[in-house]
């Protein structure tokens, strides 16, 4: 009896490039093609190199003729570096961003596993560097109040099934204590605990809370890592070994073997979204995973984002609230100071000025909030008008005193300070506008003998400066601090009775329109910082549009009000939450060709099923030009979500076969949170 003929193995793979689909290889010439599983590295040649894929899958049939099938070389690993679970998260992933599968598949792949190292751990690793497991005595815990009692049960009656909750509690209402609890329940049964944090939200003095409270390894993944730490903390998350993971961004795709619960922490924070490559948002991210695999997830804020407020609303969250503060602390009082018409020195007005004075008289620290770094904004030249501007961005150059540069702040170009204007020689140049730097010089002008800290990009760029800092302000060696959003994170500076907000119109009237959102999530934050303990503190915002609605309503009546009010001018503009986004974005050197793409692109979609959408657009970038390239967009608007996903599964394949696509740099983005 002739035997049947084998039916041939494919392999399906992965591979990190930009091309939308995956690639088929014929196994390895030696080897054993049945201990062959998805999650599996596999080395391939590809072009003229070769490279480092992912199997996803084993088949039998190819889209590709036998013939023309290369052979993949070899098969890195005897057991998947990727578990089944991560696979599916990452496939998804994939399918709602629109990002090529390699990519997506690679980026969640820690660097040195990307370059083919063996998925083991260093020699130095255990009780090593982010897996420090200390051998001090766990921390007392607090009990818990009402509230927080109340948030602890609904989440761990949860666990086991997937459940999302938003937990919206206003500074300093023991939220991390909420968490902490909710981990210990899930340590107690074995399991391992996710925590999310935003980028400059994850400090050392976080981590060490979590370590002091429960003395177990933890897995710490953050960008400071060297990649050799972070394939050890990344194997110690997978293999089980550290029950409590906690990382920025990308940690969400980090393997778990025995998930318990995933903690979102300041939610609301733009962090979690990834701006470039492969645009996600870690938060929708571990939402989804969480109900892949059947868990509670917690978002946390006191600012709670509005798509998240909205959801509560809907009923897909559930709200959990802590309106007090834990302990003793009371709430703020705020206030707008009205300075139109007020003499103002340097940004700050003689009302605040004074204020400040008698906070300080009185030994307490004063904090001043412009979330503007640098001396000034704009270098002008009086007498013939000219400006210093970046020659590779629409864009100003900032001066920054200190290091005697001007700076691009969005490509980075730096250049010394011109000493005459390079239009008409004039020797005028003046400093238009103010950053941190010039608030600190004037305000030692005027508060000399106080002892200031500055916190911003510029002063904390030395590891270990932002901890100095924070270190002497605890320990009341300044009295006197001004920084930028940095100042506005997970820091409490008990000491604080009034806070100063220096410039609130930003936002008011900011090209975005989330930027109301983004200024009432700041003020609310960085006033949430003051006032704690047995001393209450005092909120003042400056601001020319004293009258404005928002700014009211958030002034008078709080986050809450504003937000319903705000959700409520998106739901009649028809913006997100109650419709979903995605930008084409495209970008070259040269000034014509990324709206042309997007022409293309849009004829494209308009050959298919558009029912549903609105395709806004091609329009130049808000900053039409930036670090040297024109960038332009067009904009995909749906009441639907379902809708825009149609049209988007069916045209974006086809975008990179249009006649331009490999003249200009191109993204989809999913859900943008950002539009310039
Ligand atoms: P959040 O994360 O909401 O800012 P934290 O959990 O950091 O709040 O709590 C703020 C402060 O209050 C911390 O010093 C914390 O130890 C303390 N705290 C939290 N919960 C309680 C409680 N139930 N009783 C007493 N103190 C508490
Ligand atoms: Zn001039
Ligand atoms: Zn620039």
């Amino acid at each position: 009896m002739a035997a049947m003929p084998k039916p041939r193995l494919i392999l399906r793979i992965a591979v990190p490039s930009p091309l939308y689909r995956s690639f088929d290889y014929l196994p390895p010439p030696d080897g054993d093609p049945t201990a062959l599983a998805a999650g599996m590295r596999v080395r391939v040649p590809f072009g003229r190199t070769q490279t480092i894929g992912l199997l996803l899958d084993v088949d039998t049939d190819s889209r590709i003729e036998g013939e023309r099938l290369k052979a993949a070389l070899e098969v890195l690993d005897e057991q998947p570096v990727l578990p089944t679970d991560t696979l599916r998260l990452l496939h998804w992933a994939s399918g709602y961003y629109h990002h090529p599968a390699g990519e997506v598949f690679s980026a969640a792949l820690p660097v040195l596993l990307r370059q083919g190292r063996a998925a083991r751990m260093g020699k130095r690793a255990k009780g090593q560097g982010n897996m420090e497991s200390q051998g001090q005595s766990p921390d007392s815990r607090p009990l818990l109040n009402v509230s927080q009692h109340e948030a602890v049960t609904a989440v761990c009656g949860a666990l086991g099934g997937f459940h999302a909750f938003l937990l919206d509690g206003v500074t300093g209402s023991g939220k991390t204590e909420v968490y902490l609890h909710i981990i210990e329940r899930v340590l107690e049964q074995g399991l391992q605990a996710l925590v999310l944090a935003p980028e400059i939200g994850l400090t050392p003095q976080l981590v060490a809370r979590f370590q002091r409270r429960f003395g177990v390894p933890l897995a710490v993944l953050h960008s400071g890592l060297t990649d050799r730490e972070r394939l050890d903390a990344w194997l110690m998350a997978r293999d089980g070994q550290a029950p409590i993971v906690i990382g920025t961004r990308s940690a969400v795709f980090t393997p778990l073997k025995r998930p318990g619960v995933i903690i979102v922490d300041e939610e609301h924070d733009l962090s979690f979204k990834q701006q470039e490559g492969f645009r996600y948002s870690a938060r929708d991210v571990a939402v989804m995973r969480a109900q892949q695999a059947n868990l509670p997830v917690m978002l946390g804020s006191a600012t709670p984002s509005l798509e998240s407020l909205h959801n509560a609303e809907a009923g897909r969250y559930q709200r959990l609230h802590l309106p007090e503060r834990a302990g003793s602390a009371l709430h703020p009082l705020i206030e707008v100071l009205d300075v139109r018409g007020q003499p103002m020195q340097d940004s700050l007005s003689q009302p605040l000025l004074d204020l400040a004075g008698r906070h300080l008289a009185d030994h307490n620290q004063v904090l001043l909030f412009l979330n503007r770094r640098g001396y000034a904004p704009t270098l002008l030249c009086h007498d013939c008008g000219w400006v210093a501007e970046c020659r590779r961005c629409d864009a100003h150059l900032t001066l920054h005193q200190g290091s005697r540069l001007l700076v691009c702040h969005h490509c980075g170009t730096q250049r010394p300070i011109d000493r005459h204007c390079p239009k008409c020689n004039g020797a005028d140049l003046r400093a238009l506008g103010h950053g941190t730097e010039r608030i600190e010089q004037a305000l030692a002008q005027r508060f000399p003998g106080i002892n200031m800290a500055r916190i911003d990009r510029d002063t904390t760029r030395r590891k270990g400066a932002l901890e100095n800092l924070l270190e002497g302000i605890h320990a009341g060696e300044h009295q006197l601090l001004i920084g930028t959003q940095m100042l506005t994170k997970g820091h409490h500076f008990p000491d604080v009775t009034l806070v100063g907000i220096l410039d609130a119109d930003q936002g008011l009237f900011s090209a975005d329109f989330r930027g109301a959102e983004r200024m009432a999530q700041l003020i609310t934050q960085v006033a949430g910082r003051a006032g704690r303990a047995d001393k209450p503190g005092q909120v003042v915002i400056q601001t020319h549009h004293p009258d404005h609605p928002l700014l009211h309503l958030l002034v008078t009546q709080g986050y809450h009000r504003f937000a319903q009010a705000a959700l409520e001018e998106r739901r009649e503009a028809g913006l997100p939450p109650y419709s979903a986004l995605a930008l084409l974005r495209a970008e070259a050197t040269g000034r014509d060709l990324p709206q042309a793409f997007l022409t293309q692109a849009s004829e494209a979609a308009e050959q298919l099923d558009c029912k549903g959408v609105d395709l806004l657009g091609p329009v130049p970038a808000p900053m039409e030009k930036r670090a040297g390239r024109y960038r332009a967009h067009l904009l995909l608007q749906a009441s639907r979500r379902g809708d825009l996903h149609r049209l988007l599964d069916a045209w974006v394949p086809r975008l990179e076969k249009l006649p331009l696509a490999r003249k200009v740099r191109w993204a989809v983005d999913v859900d943008p949170m950002e539009m310039f």
